[in-house]
């Protein structure tokens, strides 16, 4: 459903992203995952047409969508698409929603405008949608204002808008990160009964291993603007071979013993004017040798798993 080949983007002179591939059909979740400043919200924001809103530009790849390329679409086409066969669910509910609009008419825009229907009709759809999402009343609450409603709550109204006009492909960035642990596992189960219900391919933007390990099918890791590992989740986590994917597993907590440690990777992300030559996370890399000043080998996504890393090939030690 969901193509993106070898993707490239610049700002002026830098390019925070470079040779970026992951796919996706319908009924299936894929994870980016990685630390921030890696480049996932970026590659969102490529795939739903909005680069030049922020001056960014496409420098290479393809981005396929239902069998068109988008990397060449004009703005006028991205319109249609955008918001319609293509959702975004973003990071911040509380910005999302315009405050001073009542929240049945913020969902009745979304179906108005991508299907063609009267204000009747889009109510109607808005309330079976509001309550499909488990909200209680949803014709009530479509007569409240966001200020009136809990994070979780404008999170699930934020979700609808995304499904009003029925898209095909779902990208949600982050879309847990501003609500507390309760609600976030919520939200995730419902995104996936979601991809069940509605037959979405669900793009999940993430830097939490552990929300990827209960909900996605195939996972890409992203590090300072690559792809650094691609494959099934069951492989991602069985057989990690790329050590940053390995450090993100580690991170993962475990045990609820007082004396549990929390494990994190050492040093910081590269700034995207600083992207170490060759590897780039040769810096932090503890397995780091002479040769990882160089590029590792480009991998292709079409096998079953892949790592962009000098000795992904050398069975590497399973994180503790
Ligand atoms: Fe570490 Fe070298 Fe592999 Fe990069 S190429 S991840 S520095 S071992």
């Amino acid at each position: 459903m969901l193509s993106v080949r070898d993707l490239g983007v610049a700002f002026g002179a830098v390019e925070p992203l470079s040779g970026v591939s992951f796919s996706v059909e319908k009924g299936e979740t894929i994870g980016i995952v990685g630390e921030s400043g890696s480049g996932k919200s970026l590659t969102a924001m490529s795939v739903m047409g909005l680069l030049p809103l922020i001056g960014g530009r496409i420098t290479g790849g393809k981005i396929v969508f239902d069998g068109q390329d988008l990397t060449d679409l004009p703005e006028r086409a991205y319109r249609k698409l955008r918001g319609g066969r293509i959702g975004l669910i973003t990071q911040n509910p509380m910005t999302s929603l315009d405050p001073l609009k009542k929240i049945g008419p913020q969902v009745d825009d979304v179906a108005r405008l991508h299907l063609g229907m009267d204000a009747t009709q889009a109510r109607a759809r808005t309330v079976e949608i509001l309550g499909t999402l488990r909200i209680p009343e949803p014709a009530l609450i479509c007569e409240r204002y966001p200020h009136q409603m809990s994070g979780g709550m404008k999170q699930r109204i934020v979700i609808a808008m995304a499904l009003a006009a029925d898209p095909d492909v779902l990208i949600a960035d982050e879309p847990t990160t501003a609500l507390d642990v309760t609600v976030q596992a919520q939200i995730i189960r419902l995104l996936d009964d979601l991809v069940k219900q509605r037959n979405l391919a669900l793009v999940l933007i993430t830097h939490d291993m552990s929300v990827v390990a209960q909900t996605c099918d195939n996972v890409v890791v992203m590090y300072a603007g690559r792809a650094v590992e691609y494959g099934p989740v069951e492989t991602i986590f069985d057989r990690p071979r790329h050590p940053y994917t390995q450090a993100l597993i580690a991170c993962i907590p475990r045990g609820l013993e007082e004396t549990a440690r929390l494990t994190g990777i050492e040093g910081t992300v590269p700034t995207v004017i600083n992207y170490p030559k060759g590897c780039p996370f040769h810096p932090r890399c503890a397995r780091a040798e002479a040769i990882c000043a160089t590029d590792p080998p480009d991998f292709s996504v079409e096998g079953d798993s892949a790592a962009a890393c000098h000795f992904a090939e050398v069975a590497h030690a399973q994180p503790a």
